[in-house]
């Protein structure tokens, strides 16, 4: 496979050694020849196509955006005017969006081409998108296996070569789990970073939408792209947005990265171990200091966030009543058997098993006992990374337990599907950013991910300490 990098792109068509035509040929090539893999919904051939036209001009005259080359895929959970917004549900199977998410408008407005909207685990609840209500994802590296969730599409599109990069959304780990699972670099920017408008709120406190890529480069420059204060999400933040695409190679000598001692544990895979071992010894061979920090509440993360989020997203769908968007139940007599049957049929198993729970530790009675107690370890949750940063410039840890596990291995047993996400559901709760990096394979040749977690708005860190990893090589 040819280097389709933005940048290298970009150079090769203002020399006239490429036509940008031929790169989107290819990625639809792509696409068409491993629909086995499931990575896609809905994918925009000749809308791509014309785009490329326009854009190649744009970039041969030397007035194109920072995309221009760019070709996108986006979670079918972030809306695209005039395009599908299924979140992989029966319940909008039919819904077109009338509006763009502030996404998909800075996207189009840096000239990047968006190639089409991807599968997920339905309203991305999910761990390894066996939750999509149309078909499951395949993981690229080994089919019989799952490529991770709930971005699983995107994560999949990006590995399989099927475009230059993809978004995702992460309200527990949907971007850096997929992007562990197969091999590719995921990240999840602080809370407020990247505007949610236009992205269906699944937990709204805990969604952010990130990119997914195949290196540093194109994932700085997708995110300097994306970022920033929007008027129409009033929890974006106003923080300036650093130079990451001019930044991110700067050198990390002298950082100091914090490896949380609670997070080494028994039931880590060993392989994953390893490579947090190979990885302490490159940092620490390029100058950056390393030492154990605690965090003494991951026990309680899963339990917290399953009834944060849960509670969030029993709230957010209660709007799904056959009255305002897509599927709407036929035959109901009266208006509550309507209601009903709607929800009954358009929502899957898993997105009925949340709203169930989310109205029961909202309900009175059990709010104090549930709800409220969540809240509280919430703060004690961020209180944990506050002091550990006390220590630390930034932290590096496993992405997850496990490699990627079997197709319906893990999907009739939720607690254990649950458990997949013990090392990135914190970093929501405590509104952190954290970048899933590729470290190797396992010994079945699966794909390791290792985590890096920043302070708020560090984003810059995690780039520069991932592209170090990136740039030197395995002894
Ligand atoms: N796997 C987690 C869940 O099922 C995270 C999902 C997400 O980040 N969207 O809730």
């Amino acid at each position: 496979m040819e280097n389709f990098s933005i940048r290298s792109v970009q150079k090769k068509i203002k020399n006239g050694e490429l036509h940008l035509k031929s790169i989107v040929g290819e990625f639809i090539g792509r696409i068409e020849q491993r629909d086995d893999l499931n990575a896609f919904l809905a994918v925009y051939k000749n809308a791509a196509l014309a785009k490329a036209e326009e854009i190649n001009n744009k970039i041969r005259s030397g007035n194109a955006g920072s995309l221009a080359g760019a070709v996108i895929a986006v979670k079918d959970n972030m809306a695209f005017k005039g395009g599908q917004l299924s979140c992989a549900s029966k319940i909008l199977e039919n819904f077109v969006s009338p509006y763009d998410s502030t996404v998909a408008k800075k996207l189009t407005a840096a000239d990047a081409i968006i190639i089409g909207k991807t599968n997920m685990d339905e309203f991305a609840m999910g761990s390894s998108g066996e939750n999509s209500s149309v078909k499951p994802a395949k993981n690229p590296h080994n089919t019989s296996h799952v490529p991770g969730g709930s971005s699983s599409g995107s994560a999949v599109a990006v590995a399989a070569n099927m475009c230059t990069a993809a978004l995702g959304s992460d309200t527990g780990g949907s971007i850096r789990q997929p992007a562990a699972f197969c091999g590719i670099y995921g990240m999840k920017p602080t809370y407020g970073r990247i505007s949610r408008y236009g992205l269906v709120a699944f937990a709204s406190s805990l969604d952010q939408i990130g990119p997914l890529a195949n290196s540093i480069d194109d994932l700085a420059v997708i995110l300097q792209a994306i970022s920033g204060n929007d008027v129409h999400d009033s929890t974006s933040a106003p923080e300036p947005v650093p130079e990451f695409s001019s930044r991110f190679s700067e050198s990390i000598e002298g950082k100091t990265v914090g490896i949380p001692r609670q997070y080494m544990t028994e039931a880590l895979q060993p392989e994953i171990a390893d490579a947090i071992n190979s990885t302490k010894a490159k940092l620490i061979a390029g100058g950056v200091k390393v030492v154990d920090v605690e965090l003494k509440m991951l026990d309680y993360c899963i339990a917290a966030y399953y009834i944060i989020c849960t509670a969030e997203a029993s709230s957010n769908l209660s709007r799904y009543d056959g009255v305002r968007y897509g599927f709407r139940a036929e035959n109901a007599k009266e208006l509550d058997e309507m209601y009903t049957q709607t929800r009954v049929q358009g929502f899957g198993k898993e997105v009925k098993r949340r709203i169930m729970l989310g109205t029961y530790v909202l309900s009175a009675g059990y709010y104090d006992a549930y709800y409220r107690r969540a809240l509280k370890a919430r703060t004690l949750i961020r209180q944990d990374f506050e002091n550990a940063f006390k220590q630390c410039d930034l932290m590096l840890s496993p992405t997850t337990p496990t490699t990627a596990f079997k197709l319906g291995e893990n999907i009739n047993d939720p607690l254990t599907m649950y458990l997949q996400d013990i090392y990135t559901v914190s970093l929501n709760l405590a509104g952190l950013p954290g970048l899933s990096i590729p470290a190797g394979r396992d010994s079945a040749a699966l794909p390791i991910g290792l985590q890096l977690i920043g302070k708020p708005f560090d984003e810059l860190s995690l780039l520069q300490t991932g592209y170090f990893l990136e740039n030197t090589p395995d002894n």
